[in-house]
């Protein structure tokens, strides 16, 4: 028998270390291996002490780096030997935060597998609560109110302890250790079905009866974590487009909730990725293909799209709510409940005001939501994320961005609002705020900025803008670098663009990267509509190379609404006739054309636009797919859905200076539509058309300067099949290509790319 031998570790790790179960892991690995000393969350990860044999010590480590908890992500991890402490017992110390030092919030969590296996098993005393819970999951940013995350600070606040949940959450080797929602059926929050202001049913009764109504094909409103949804079965054709009605946005897609994998996979086609995507502990929403034979209403639920967008059920009363039984509807519609345009609802009063008249009931509960976040949308492009909007599991988790960054704040752009704040070196880039139209809209806009500064001790020193001088966000941007004396940077909407692409790939140069921005609409330095920008540029500085040659936008922003407008314009622009069976002609009454072209010739409220977007739309138009979007970029989306992948025909723009025309595209398009060449072809080779422009502008670029490095931003690269295309180009002529990976490529990004241009430029 050897003599024990005592020595001391100390261990720093940091990654997602906190609100996963990490504590009370490391705590009985100490005990296992016979180790005292103490584990304690800090501002930057978890600090370990320990105290025992060498190799209790080694074997403690081993295991740690070997299998550490299943939701933790260990980014590093630091040990070092040191003198062993003389400590009685292994313990867990309250996490201290420094003052000025901020503790990472954790975004919301789907249910974990044990949860789900408690939920259901009738033995268990939370057998069928819908609010089960533990460490490793549940509701997190939604609830909390400030920090340190305890429960006091967060929406159960109103919900004390019962000594049973009580002493799991005190005993380090409980599974609901420290979990601060915490919850049974005896102290914890519950559900109720309300129609017509009345609580016709409590419990287990509320949810019989809900799941009874939507499959007699009613719409309910459903408080869930972050907002309410609208539910209604998914196959039921009639009731989904009567919600379409309610809704009165009649074409937007909505999105569909299902029990389990093997229930999305008789609806859907899914490659790994997707797979991967759906069942991770964020579960967003993933836009899968149609498998042909599903008994879903899929035309009325995503009007002209190949696409669903699906996701699986993420909380204990979603699982309850889909439950598989005969006869019970196998998807339901979850479509965030509101009006068209308006923020998702989510106060009790509010929603059932708001949504008297689109819901038959509400399936409603009593656990206050502090913070509305959406679902997330994401899909998957070369095997990897591409989120299309980041919100629930997502955010508030920071982006590490390289470098330290100067505290502050960028507010955004216009629509698919997001905000950013900055510290150390990390970006919080918000949760999805949405189109600031309305007043609710802004109102979350700015209550948002202020819970992110508290949460994260953030005292903006600069606030970035979009550089339009009538965004919302601008204006309030202004305000407030009046009121607190700070200074303003107003950041190019497309130079954004380009900033947030070379940040989401953790970019650390000032180096000039080639850029190329394709969206809808951003104000450019000259005031007309930009939206097809080729820069040569980077974090500080940009140059505008080449863009769409400019067409006037009729009737300015609601051009966007009216591709059959745009058609003309574009036909108008080229100098081409607006032939009688054109079907954007045939769209328009002779009055209408008369009006229009009195509007282009003059310039009359007619902006001029180089705008990638509207050239997809006026494409649309003119192969008589789309007519009128009934939300953004609905023309394209639409002509994208049905272009055939294995077309390779292509049309020529011409480059003239800084100028793109597209006018012999529009002539040899026109003339293979008139030999009738099928829609589908021409859709794929007007895709194609642009692939190649978006090459041999790089092409020319790489001569001219030298420079190696595309960044695709921008709303247009949300087209997976363009942005597919394009990126294979460039990869093939050896171009290093830079897409978005960790924030949307559409205005949801611009945010990061205002606060890294500003962060930068103080920086120097
Ligand atoms: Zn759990
Ligand atoms: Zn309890
Ligand atoms: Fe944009």
């Amino acid at each position: 028998m050897s003599v024990l031998q005592k020595a001391g570790l100390r261990i720093s790790v940091s990654g997602i270390v906190q609100g996963v179960g990490f504590r009370p892991f490391i705590y009985n690995l100490a005990e296992v291996n016979r180790l005292t000393g103490w584990v304690m969350n800090t501002s930057n990860g978890v600090e370990i002490e320990l105290a025992g044999s060498e190799e209790g010590l080694q074997r403690f480590l081993d295991s740690l780096r070997a299998n550490p908890p299943p939701l933790s992500r260990i980014d590093r991890l630091v040990a070092e030997p040191c003198p062993p402490g003389d400590y009685p017992a292994f313990e867990i110390q309250a996490s201290q935060p420094l003052p000025g030092e901020f503790l990472p919030v954790s975004p919301d969590v789907s249910i974990c597998p044990d949860c789900a296996r408690e939920l259901f098993d009738p033995a268990d005393r939370r057998y069928r609560y819908p609010f089960i819970n533990c460490t490793n999951c549940g509701p997190r940013f939604t609830i909390i109110r400030d920090i340190p995350y305890d429960r006091p600070n967060t929406s159960m606040a109103g919900f004390p302890l019962c000594p049973r949940c009580a002493e799991e959450y005190h005993n380090p080797r409980d599974r609901r250790f420290h979990a601060q929602p915490v919850a049974c059926p005896a102290c914890g929050p519950g559900v109720a079905l309300v129609a017509e202001g009345q609580r016709l049913a409590e419990g287990e009764t509320a949810l019989r009866l809900t799941r009874e109504w939507l499959k007699q094909g009613k719409i309910i409103a459903v408080k869930g974590l972050g907002g309410y949804h609208l539910a209604c079965d998914a196959s039921n054709a009639e009731t989904v487009a009567e919600l379409h009605r309610r809704k009165r946005r009649s074409d937007k897609p909505f999105a569909l909730m299902a029990f389990d994998l093997a229930s999305v996979e008789r609806h859907c086609i899914i490659n790994p990725a997707e797979r991967a995507l759906l069942i991770s502990r964020e579960r967003p929403i993933v836009l899968l293909e149609v498998r042909p034979g599903t008994t879903l209403a899929v035309n009325e639920v995503a009007p002209g799209l190949s696409h669903l967008g699906v996701m699986l059920a993420y909380t204990p009363l979603h699982l309850l709510l889909l439950e598989p039984a005969e006869g019970f509807p196998e998807m339901l519609v979850m479509t965030s409940a509101n009006l068209s345009e308006e923020p998702i609802a989510f106060q009790d009063d509010d929603a059932e005001e708001r949504l008297a008249g689109i819901a038959d009931a509400f399936l409603v509960h009593d656990r206050p939501i502090h913070t509305r976040v959406d679902d997330s949308v994401v899909t998957t492009v070369f095997g990897q994320p591409y989120f299309i909007r980041r919100a629930r599991g997502y955010a508030p988790d920071p982006l590490v961005m390289p470098g330290r960054l100067p505290q502050g704040l960028a507010v955004g752009p216009e629509l698919k609002n997001t905000f950013c704040l900055t510290r150390d070196s990390y970006a919080f880039l918000s949760h999805h705020i949405g189109d600031m139209e309305n007043l609710e809209t802004f109102t979350s806009f700015e209550e948002g900025i202020r819970h992110y500064e508290r949460l994260f001790r953030i005292r903006p020193e600069w606030i970035a803008c979009d550089l339009h001088p009538n965004y919302l966000s601008t204006r309030y941007a202004e305000g407030r670098s009046k009121a607190e004396a700070l200074p303003l940077v107003a950041v190019q909407h497309h130079h954004a663009h380009l900033a947030a692409c070379l940040a989401d790939n953790a970019w650390d140069s000032d180096e000039a990267v080639i850029g190329l921005t394709f969206d809808g609409t951003g104000y450019g330095t000259d005031g007309a509509v930009w939206g097809s920008e080729v820069l040569v540029g980077g974090y500080t500085k940009f140059e505008r190379r080449f863009h769409l040659a400019y067409v006037p936008l009729p009737g300015g922003d609601l051009a966007a609404r009216k591709p059959a407008r745009m058609a003309l314009a574009h036909l108008w622009k080229a100098g081409l006739d607006w032939e009688p069976d054109l079907p954007p002609v045939r769209e328009l009454c002779e009055e209408e054309r008369t009006v229009l072209r009195a509007q282009l010739e003059r310039g009359l409220n007619a902006p001029p636009t180089s705008s990638m977007g509207r050239l997809f739309d006026a494409a649309s138009a003119l192969l008589g797919i789309r007519q009128v979007s009934t939300y953004e970029g609905q023309a394209a989306i639409q002509m994208e859905a049905l272009a055939d992948p294995n077309e390779p025909g292509e049309y020529p723009f011409e480059i003239a200076q800084e100028n793109i025309l597209a006018n012999r595209l529009w002539e040899e398009l026109l003339a293979d539509w008139r030999k009738g060449t099928p829609v589908p072809a021409l859709a794929a080779r007007f895709h194609n058309s642009v692939a190649r422009l978006a090459l041999d502008l790089c092409l020319r670029l790489r001569r001219d300067t030298g420079l190696q490095t595309v960044a695709l931003s921008g709303g247009v690269w949300q087209n997976r099949l363009l942005l597919e295309k394009t990126a294979n180009l460039l990869m093939q002529a050896s171009f290093d290509v830079l897409i978005h990976h960790r924030v949307p490529a559409n205005d949801g990004g611009v945010a990061l790319g205002q606060a890294l241009v500003a962060a930068r430029s103080f920086n120097r």
